[in-house]
């Protein structure tokens, strides 16, 4: 298993694709997008790693600070759209991560401190498409997470409890 390297991305480019996608979802739709919704926009596409509604909202520039209503109505949008890709771990835990200039991979969930961790496998992937076509099943897209402790949670969990690793 592999993590997924993180490749150098650019971000103007990502931020005017970003902006094209809304735009012409906004268009469809006859919707509006305010100029402020739209640099909302460009900054969450370029993103790094995964967020929260609540993270998000600490990491966002003042220039781009809205309510929290257009904050989740502007990230719902973004799921329409496949600017971003929401990942419900359970617990409540519903993060996103920007779909652009990132390739597939999925996901390990620590239930302790709610890290996450990316990872590819070419062949759990293999792997996935063999089961599918051996049901028949044509396979469209897939969301692999495999939940547990970190090393740095089991490690504290030892440490507290006396416990043996
Ligand atoms: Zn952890
Ligand atoms: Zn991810």
């Amino acid at each position: 298993m592999q993590r997924t390297p993180r490749s150098a991305v650019n971000n103007d480019a990502i931020a005017a694709d970003a902006e094209c996608v809304l735009d012409r979802h906004v268009r469809e739709r006859k919707l509006k997008a305010s100029k402020v919704r739209m640099k909302l926009v460009r900054s969450i596409a370029c993103m790094h790693g995964h967020f929260t509604a609540e993270t998000l909202q600490g990491r966002l520039d003042a220039s781009v600070r809205v309510s929290k209503a257009t904050l989740y109505r502007t990230l719902g949008m973004m799921c329409e759209c496949s600017l971003l890709i929401s990942h419900e771990f359970g617990q409540g835990a519903l993060f996103y991560e920007s779909s652009l200039g990132h390739a597939h991979h999925d996901h390990l969930f620590c239930i302790g401190c709610r890290g996450i961790t990316e990872f590819t496998s070419p062949s759990i992937e293999a792997l996935q498409e063999r089961v599918a076509s051996e049901s028949d099943f044509e396979l469209t897209s897939h969301s692999l997470k495999l939940y547990g402790y970190c090393g740095a949670c089991r490690r504290q969990r030892a440490r507290e409890t006396g416990a043996k690793l």
